[in-house]
């Protein structure tokens, strides 16, 4: 999977990238990760990239034509299909990203993420993309943690990159409105401030189809 990153803070997301199950899947080759800087598309002294929005209004906007200079030069170089690619623009008002739309764009070979800054990017961008997405009902200050985000919860998803599949079945969100059972480790008697904590007796039985049907049974259903 090729993830490739556009954006005027392309360098934002590396520590996070280079740090646990992301780095091994980018060392494994399973993920890539190329960081595209939008000013590099820019041609005054100021490699400016935003201007006011016509009509008035608060903040500024980011310009089509850098975004479009560089989307054209991004499209140019790919090598994927172009029914295995999509491009992508966060932003608050797209449609919500779930578990679901993780699973279908696992499969896909690459993904541009734009990121959007200052109050958002010029609506003609619309024509360019194939998808706006949100993360949730909230406003960020740029687009790159949701892409990170994204990135984050497909690269999961891709064979070789969790050490066991079957955690991946059984977690939240696998199945539609289905939470994952509640799971503990030792000690199986936490005792603090003169209280016990008891992990459930089942869970050290041994018994695995017991084990199974409770778990089963304490699988939340997302309201
Ligand atoms: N004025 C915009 C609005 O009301 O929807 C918010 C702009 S926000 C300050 C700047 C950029 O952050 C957006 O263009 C988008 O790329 C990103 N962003 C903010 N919140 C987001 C969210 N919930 N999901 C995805 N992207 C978001």
């Amino acid at each position: 999977m090729k993830f490739k990153l556009l954006s005027i803070f392309p360098n934002i997301l590396d520590s996070y990238l280079n740090d646990s199950i992301i780095k091994r899947a980018l060392n494994k080759n399973i993920i890539s990760l190329e960081k595209f800087d939008l000013r590099d598309w820019t041609n005054d002294r100021h490699r400016s990239v935003d201007d006011t929005p016509y009509g008035g209004g608060a903040g500024m906007l980011m310009k089509i034509e850098p975004l479009y200079q560089a989307l054209k030069d991004i499209n140019k170089k790919s090598k994927a299909k172009p029914k295995k690619r999509k491009i992508i623009l966060l932003s608050a008002s797209g449609k919500t990203w779930n578990q679901k739309i993780a699973k279908q764009y696992s499969q896909l070979e690459e993904i541009v993420f734009v990121c959007g800054r200052y109050e958002g990017v010029d609506a003609r961008i619309k024509k360019f993309i194939d998808e706006e997405i949100s993360i949730g009902d909230y406003v960020l200050t740029g687009g790159e943690l949701p892409a990170m985000i994204m990135i984050d919860s497909i690269t999961r998803l891709l064979p070789g990159v969790l050490g066991n599949s079957a955690s991946i079945e059984e977690e939240s969100h696998s199945q539609a409105n289905v939470l994952e059972y509640p799971q503990y480790t030792r000690p199986a008697v936490f005792e603090v401030e003169g209280k016990k904590y008891r992990v459930p007796k089942i869970l050290l039985e041994g018994h695995h189809a017991k084990i199974k049907e409770w778990r089963e049974k304490k699988q939340q259903i997302k309201k």
